[in-house]
């Protein structure tokens, strides 16, 4: 594959093409809008003219289905330009009426054949994707109606005899079974943190309660990740009605944050919550009751659609890339014989699965709602869900051990800082505390582990860390192997039996080195685990780091807003070069994310004819009504094509037609609060690094002291597909490259064909994997959501 991938086409592409040919596909969004639908309309709309297709947008969902007229628009290339970045949907959607009646359908169906139109891709919630099941169903029935009535000819009804559809799921709630994430729901939960993080700041000043209620009438996903990532001291979610008596539980559990010195405490509540007995639980009834009972300065706040607004995450603009490409994919394959499928996601890759069956498991969550049986209603939800619920309760509702255990924990940073550590270090002190371990923090890094700068920490000592940037402990790059002596004397004496090293590739290589040095030093025998942070995602044995969803938003906010600035001046093309050393992670998904025309990065080599390529197709842009272009550059994708060089070449070939402009983003990618993913995944991996080491530190404790020397007792932490597993550090030297940083693999590098295809250059596509999926069971579908 050459750079930009401009290579000449191979069979596969031959074969999509002529797949595409011929055929008429359409896209609509239905039902409540949702951050993200914009993106996927996108990749809908690219992908299918890029396999030769007529594709037409749908305005005002159903609506515009039964009523045709010019709610029925073909479109090309330019029609879905610059919508990436927006909220809402620039199609429409609504609720319609005459869509659920057969008279409603039969108009739909004339309205469709008039255009020829058998494919029909349908983003919305699981009411729109049922009344899109029920369409195809009866299409032919729908059509010989139209026959019978004379509005078509016999002909014609054979010629669109079947009707294809595939569903793309958009609600900010994240209510459907079957897929580890719906679009907008990172959205919405950027919103709610937004709103979270300006009411910490007001509450800590007055000492303030916050009812906060969030979306969700019937499913509590948004309250649950909300609550894990603002360390919420009391939660109410429908799928897990509290326990009778809970007025007084929660009262007692708020006196005594109180008292122990916290100045702020949130409560937050889904819409739909419920009591035991099914009866409503209101923000007023909840706040009336903190306020008579504990006399608590108490304040309401409702975000209501505030959550739907806004513009749309990277994480929604990249899923709903990649579902809206996959979509296209599940219609050129679709048979009379398949059944109508929804694209969903797994891990990080799209799949195809059986639309009705994801259906009935959503509807089986309600109804086991509805009987009460809610801890099965909670296994419904997910692996994911259940995760976030164990967690959540273990972080506010268990108390620091009574007794001691003979166990102590040391916590560091290393390397550079990346947003997620300190929640990552919060939730791995308040554990081991519930645990009874002897927690220390180190500063510093390893130099600090060398100076001694060491220090026991308590529950409090991590309060209101869950949502800061940066690192609290101090982070520097010292790398083990310049200290030794000083580190073995300060783990003998402080006696610390484990070492939880967060931070990035420093991190794993520092681990590994004390790991080497375990056979001259007894006193390395102990418990190590890594916690991979970095913005550059580039630390064996995970497919994410810490902090780095939160480096790609603030770069794809950057961009957005350099994208932006030449609203007003035509024919700018900016090269915006990212951070990220030799992983081109980081300009990779912000180039999806913000739609770029290129991403060069050191994984993908390219050459001077990649670069006159690019150029040309910048040149050709600039002759339509996009006179714009933004270009991405890995600060070390090249030795000599630099910045720098690549500016001067884009200025000269360019001059006359569009001029060029240079932004360095730096350390700004680095910075910011954590993303709602970051902190909610910091805290994971904080609680399941210690209770990891809690099982390793006693499987290697004999006659009183830990001896740990096996290389599964030296892991790094990570997320792999969407199981979280540990990796032996020793393990993982054979898949490293140690001299650029890097794992030897990387998942992502099959996104980049997304990029480009979404970029309008003529690639192969014979390397993408497809999502198609045979055999699916029920327990498959509601047990794999998520880790
Ligand atoms: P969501 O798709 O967000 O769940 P709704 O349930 O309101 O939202 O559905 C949106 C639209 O989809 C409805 O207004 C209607 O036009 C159509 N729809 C929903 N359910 C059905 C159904 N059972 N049969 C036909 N159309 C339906």
């Amino acid at each position: 594959m050459s750079g930009t991938g401009l290579g000449s086409p191979g069979l596969d592409l031959e074969k999509l093409r002529m797949a595409g040919a011929g055929l008429a596909l359409a896209v609509l969004t239905s039902g409540g809008d949702a951050q993200g639908m914009n993106a996927a309309v996108r990749a809908v709309t690219r992908m299918g003219i890029y396999v030769g297709a007529k594709v037409f947008l749908i305005y005002e969902g159903y609506e515009g289905l039964v009523e045709g007229g010019d709610n029925i628009k073909q479109a090309d290339w330019l029609s879905v330009s610059n919508i990436i970045q927006l909220g809402g949907t620039i199609i429409g959607s609504a609720r319609c009426k005459a869509f659920t009646t057969r008279e409603g359908r039969l108009q739909a169906a004339y309205n469709l054949v008039q255009h020829g139109i058998t494919n029909l891709c349908v983003i919305g919630g699981d009411g729109s994707l049922t009344g899109a099941n029920i369409f195809r169903t009866e299409w032919g029935g729908l059509l010989e109606e139209l026959v019978s009535e004379g509005k078509i000819t016999e002909e014609v009804s054979q010629t669109y005899s079947h009707l294809n559809i595939v569903g793309l799921v958009g609600s900010i709630d994240n209510d459907f079974c079957g897929t580890d994430m719906t679009i907008g729901t990172d959205s919405a939960l950027h919103r709610i943190m937004e709103v979270i993080d300006a009411i910490t700041t007001t509450a800590q000043s007055h000492q303030r309660t916050f009812v906060l209620e969030v979306m969700g009438r019937h499913c509590g996903y948004l309250a649950l990740v909300s609550a894990l990532a603002s360390g919420a001291d009391w939660l109410f979610i429908p799928e897990s009605p509290p326990e009778d008596g809970w007025e007084d539980f929660m009262c007692e559990r708020l006196g005594e944050t109180r008292s122990r010195g916290s100045r702020l405490n949130i409560i937050i509540i889904a819409e739909g919550a419920i009591d035991r007995n099914g009866k409503a639980i209101t923000s007023n009834y909840v706040k009336d009751l903190v306020v008579k009972r504990l006399g608590f300065d108490t304040r309401v706040t409702v975000l209501g659609h505030v959550q739907r607004g806004g513009t749309p995450s990277a994480f929604d603009r990249v899923l709903s890339s990649k579902m809206g490409m996959e979509a296209v994919m599940a219609l050129l394959e679709a048979t009379p014989d398949t059944p109508a499928c929804v694209v969903s996601l797994s891990g990080n890759q799209s799949v195809r699965l059986p639309l009705m069956e994801c259906v009935q498991v959503t509807k089986d969550v309600q109804k086991a709602m509805d009987e009460k049986r809610f801890d099965e209603a909670i296994q419904l939800r997910g692996r994911s869900f259940e995760n976030n619920w164990n967690i959540y309760k273990l972080l506010a509702h268990q108390k620091p051990a009574q007794e001691k255990s003979n166990f102590s924990i040391a916590i560091l940073n290393v390397g550079a800082p990346a947003a997620g550590m300190n929640a990552a270090v919060r939730s791995a002190v308040r554990v081991g505390i519930c645990q009874g371990h002897t927690m220390y923090t180190v500063n510093d890094g390893f130099e600090g582990l060398s100076k001694g700068q060491i220090q026991e920490v308590g529950w409090h000592d991590v309060a209101g860390w869950l949502g800061r940037g940066g690192s609290m402990l101090g982070t520097k790059r010292t790398l083990p192997k310049t200290c030794m002596e000083k580190i073995v004397e300060n783990v003998r004496k402080f006696n610390i039996q484990a070492l939880l090293v967060i931070g990035g590739f420093e991190a794993y290589e520092g681990v590994l080195q004390l790991v080497e040095a375990r056979g001259q030093y007894d006193e390395l025998c102990i418990i190590m685990c890594v916690i991979p942070a970095t913005i550059s995602n580039n630390v064996p044995g995970t497919d994410f780091s810490l902090g780095c969803d939160t480096a790609v938003n603030a770069a794809m906010e950057s961009c957005d807003r350099i994208k932006q600035s030449a609203s007003g001046t035509k024919r700018r093309v900016f090269i915006v070069e990212t951070m990220g050393g030799y992983c081109g992670y980081l300009s990779t998904v912000t180039g999806i994310a913000v739609g770029a025309d290129a991403a060069y990065v050191y994984e993908e080599p390219f050459t001077i004819h990649d670069l006159k390529a690019n150029v040309e197709h910048l040149t050709d842009k600039m002759k339509t009504d996009i006179q714009r272009g933004l270009v991405l550059r890995n600060e070390k994708c090249h030795t000599h094509y630099t910045t720098e060089f690549l500016y001067n070449l884009y200025s000269s070939e360019g001059k006359g037609i569009f001029d060029c402009r240079i932004n360095v983003l730096g350390h700004l990618q680095q910075g910011g609060a954590p993303t709602p993913f970051d902190r909610n995944y910091s805290t994971k991996l904080g609680v399941k690094a210690v209770l990891w080491m809690s099982d390793k530190l006693k499987e290697s404790y004999r006659k009183g002291r830990v001896f740990a020397n096996s290389a599964d007792s030296a892991c790094v932490i990570g997320l792999r597909r969407k199981t979280v597993s540990f990796s032996p550090v020793t393990e993982l030297k054979k898949v490293t490259d140690f001299e650029h940083r890097l794992p030897k693999e990387q998942w992502w590098l099959n996104l980049r064909l997304m990029l480009k295809m979404l970029a309008h250059y003529q690639i192969s596509l014979t390397e993408y994997v497809s999502g198609k999926i045979e055999h699916v069971t029920r327990r498959t579908l509601s047990i794999e959501k998520g880790f």
